[in-house]
């Protein structure tokens, strides 16, 4: 697969390959502002070089693997040839590892839980930061152990040495996020693997919220330091076609049975025996996701053209800026680091707004200075809950709330999050808008909006504004 481009890529004009980025979006008064977009961490938009790819690669599509037309045999060939981009890219050894696609890196965990084999006396020890995508699954398997975070929010990687001393016969798997998808940490995860491979245990790095933004390598599998399974989403790296990727050891998924079992996953069937086909194969029930997959393998040339380090350097310089400058809002507080110039920070900043509910502080961004952010809990409850310090008297409210079929006043925060594509204009803009926020009482703005339960977010109350510009237009059929 080649990169067609006129232009070469780089971070400078990395802008003008962003699909949207100069989408206009209404806000209060009628007027039409272009968006910014600073929630990065739930998903990325598309990069015009990945949809190119697509958009050259549709001629060609059809099945791959059980057909032998031309263009299933193109469609095999690319198919195979973008595991190979997306082996490259997180540094897999092919004698050793094995490349599984899904849908995202919550389908991809749940597999991982399911193929391990485990038993209700084994341990998965976790960490307090997990996002539920990398907590639950494992409950269900297994008993989960997490590994503490301090007041700001970081690994405590002394309790980790401690459990680990304490209950290493039990337990089965280390896992823990590559970075938090709520605050700005990165976690040591060449420190996190030397000390559960000391005891022979296995780490799974979740790589969603991290790979888009730093270098994942798995190294080799001697290494002290290497990652043994690693989950991925195409969707948080500028790919959004539906592709997950779990990365392990073959021979673990050589043995047993697959979790998702049917047509792909077989050798042979009778109606009384199967023998499974090998992994990947084996693991990838159904028709795969070609089209997904040569999506991701493009945006990780991308990112491989433009260079991780390159990118890090400038979203590191976006936190800076956005850190120092978020000082100045009155009543704002940072949840996570502040530090200035630590580069052990992903550019992902949760604050609260003393004053202001946070989804009032969402609304009022997007509709009065057309930003988009997050907020809540952004699936990390236990996490949140601890950051905000609720006791069980607040969590016992909270169930009474939510009983009630109220989520108007559920506790949270507001995320900014930043691809490599935003810039210091932008989070100019976002600090602008927070002051404009603080200059007038919660009132003022409620007064401007209502509550929609079923959105689970403030809308404007002005008629004059369509608050969703683009629509499929179900009446119009
Ligand atoms: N882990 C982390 C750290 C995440 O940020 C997310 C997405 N917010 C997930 C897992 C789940 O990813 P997906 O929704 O693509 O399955």
């Amino acid at each position: 697969m080649s990169l067609r481009s006129r232009r070469r890529l780089t971070l400078a004009n990395i802008r003008e390959q962003v699909i949207g980025i100069n989408a206009k979006v209404p806000i209060f008064g009628g007027k039409r502002v272009r968006y910014v977009n600073l929630d990065n961490a739930a998903t990325t938009p598309t990069l015009k070089p990945v949809l190119q790819q697509i958009e050259d690669f549709l001629p060609w599509y059809a099945g791959v693997h059980r057909s032998t037309g031309h263009k299933s045999l193109v469609s095999t060939t690319v198919y195979d040839e973008a595991r190979e981009i997306i082996a490259r890219f997180f540094g897999t050894h092919p004698d050793h590892h094995v490349v599984i696609f899904g849908k995202n890196t919550t389908e991809v965990i749940n597999l991982l839980a399911r193929r391990l084999c485990l038993s209700q006396g084994d341990i998965v020890l976790g960490t307090m930061m997990e996002h539920h995508s990398n907590d639950l699954p494992w409950r269900q398997f297994a008993k989960v152990m997490r590994i503490r975070v301090d007041r700001e929010g970081r690994l405590d990687l002394a309790d980790l040495e401690q459990k680990l001393t304490m209950h290493h016969r039990r337990i089965k798997l280390v896992t823990g996020s590559g970075a938090s998808n709520v605050t700005v940490w990165i976690n040591d995860i060449a420190h996190i693997a030397r000390l559960a491979h000391r005891y022979d245990i296995p780490i799974m790095v979740d790589g969603a919220q991290l790979a888009a933004h730093r270098v994942i390598d798995l190294l080799d599998p001697n290494d002290p330091h290497h990652i043994d399974f690693l989950a991925v989403s195409g969707h948080k790296l500028y790919a959004p076609f539906g592709t997950g990727v779990l990365i392990g050891p073959r021979h673990l998924f050589e043995k047993g049975s697959p979790a998702l079992v049917g047509g792909g996953t077989v050798k042979l069937v009778t109606i009384s025996q199967t023998s499974w086909a090998n992994p990947p194969f084996k693991e990838e029930a159904g028709s795969p996701n070609v089209v997904g997959v040569v999506a991701l393998a493009t945006a990780l040339k991308v990112l491989d053209a433009l260079d991780l380090n390159e990118i890090a350097h400038h979203e590191q310089s976006l936190t800076d800026y956005a850190l120092r400058h978020l000082a100045t809002v009155p009543g704002l507080r940072i949840h996570g680091s502040t530090l200035p110039q630590d580069p052990n920070r992903l550019g992902v900043i949760s604050f609260e707004l003393a004053g202001y509910h946070h989804t009032l502080v969402a609304a009022i961004l997007a509709f009065q200075a057309g930003i988009g952010v997050r907020s809540g809990c952004f699936c990390a409850q236990p996490y949140l809950h601890h950051l905000l310090a609720l006791d069980t008297k607040d969590m016992a409210r909270l169930q009474k709330e939510l009983a009630s079929g109220n989520t108007r006043y559920l506790p949270g925060l507001i995320r900014i999050s930043f691809g490599m594509y935003n810039n210091t204009k932008e989070l100019h803009r976002l600090v602008e808008a927070l002051h404009a926020i603080t200059s007038r009482p919660s009132d003022y703005w409620q007064d401007k909006l209502t509550w929609c339960e079923k959105l689970g977010s403030y809308m404007p109350k002005d008629q004059d504004l369509d608050p969703i510009p683009f629509s499929l237009s179900v009446n119009d059929t």
